[in-house]
């Protein structure tokens, strides 16, 4: 089972209680969603989760001809929410519970799969030509694994204005302002704008552990200059981070306090057992507990093949959608 379980925390222990951990660049790969190349920048090799946050997808930009570039047929997810933020463009969702609507900039689309949720994603008939954004997953604690499911749109985000930037707080808090959106465990996810030429200083929890990435323009950690749609991982202990923009960045900060709890991720599935991620896909392919997206016309997902013994990280495994 071991293989199937993530790593003991790998990461070196810092020196000196006190000392503010180095900056762990993590490489991303590449991966295919519905025929979209996009960047997998979590899980990947290095790091498993961050805080709660198991999954973490880049896309984006694209500019599209074709009337229905995006069209993500009907598919699971269990254990896990799922947070979807757009730079640009638009996605419609559908799903098993009957809401269906629009996700644009600067708005939040929180799914709680819960014990089992079916959706669709796809991009609006009258689309804008362009698609640029994020999906993330937050893995569910023990107590609240079975919840029922749920869906949440969220237009009006509260924000931390700071001098040299703005934090938008898509999910949990930042410097004592709260999102409005449903959490599970002690977390934040927001949106950093830094402005042009000048220096934010961000107010953390320094009982979290924090990552940050570039979605647009120019952003510089510490001293180091990051590297757009890659994810870097400050670690914990800190109270505050300190970024710079030469033209004006916009950064993606998720955090939260160490997800202790085993997280074992198969297909959509966030689980803690083979046996229980295995009862998930027979539920699926024998339509039990997932509700059917009923608005959604045409053929749903098709689960793939499941073994237990996993000869690589079982994330791996399996096309997720
Ligand atoms: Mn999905």
């Amino acid at each position: 089972m071991s293989d199937l379980l993530p790593e003991s925390e790998a990461e070196a222990a810092t020196a000196s209680p006190l000392a503010v951990p180095a900056v762990q660049r993590l490489e991303p790969r590449d991966a295919d969603v519905g025929g979209l190349k996009i960047r997998r920048v979590l899980p990947v090799r290095d790091r498993r989760v961050i805080g709660p946050w198991c999954f973490f997808d880049r896309y984006g930009p694209f500019t599209f001809d074709e009337r229905n570039p995006v069209d993500v047929a009907p598919h699971p997810h269990m254990g896990l929410q799922t947070v979807s933020w757009l730079v640009d463009g638009a996605i419609l969702h559908q799903d098993g519970l009957g809401y269906e609507g629009l996700v644009r900039p600067g708005e939040l689309n929180l799914m709680t799969a819960g014990r089992g949720i079916a959706h669709a994603e796809a991009t609006p008939r009258t689309q804008p030509g362009t698609l640029n954004g994020v999906q993330l997953w937050v893995a569910l604690p023990d107590a609240h694994r079975q919840t029922a499911p749920a869906f949440q749109h969220h237009v009006d985000l509260p924000a931390l204005e700071l001098r040299g930037g703005i934090a938008k707080i898509i999910i949990g808090g930042l410097g004592g302002v709260v999102s409005p959106a449903r959490t599970y465990s002690p977390m934040v996810g927001a949106e950093l704008t830094v402005h042009r030429g000048e220096r934010l200083h961000l107010p953390l929890d320094a009982g979290f552990e924090h990552g940050v990435l570039v979605l647009g323009g120019d952003a510089t950690l510490e001293g180091e200059r990051l590297d757009g749609d890659t994810l870097y991982y400050l670690g914990t202990d800190r109270a505050e981070v300190e970024l710079t923009s030469v033209g004006g960045g916009r950064v993606m900060l998720i955090g939260g306090a160490r997800f202790d709890d085993p997280v074992l991720m198969w297909w959509n599935f966030v689980a803690r057992t083979s046996e229980e991620i295995d009862d998930a896909r027979r539920d699926w392919v024998e339509h039990r507990r997932f509700a059917e997206v009923s608005a959604y016309r045409g053929p749903r997902v098709e689960a793939p093949r499941f073994t237990a013994r996993a000869t690589r990280p079982p994330h791996d495994r399996g096309r997720r959608v």
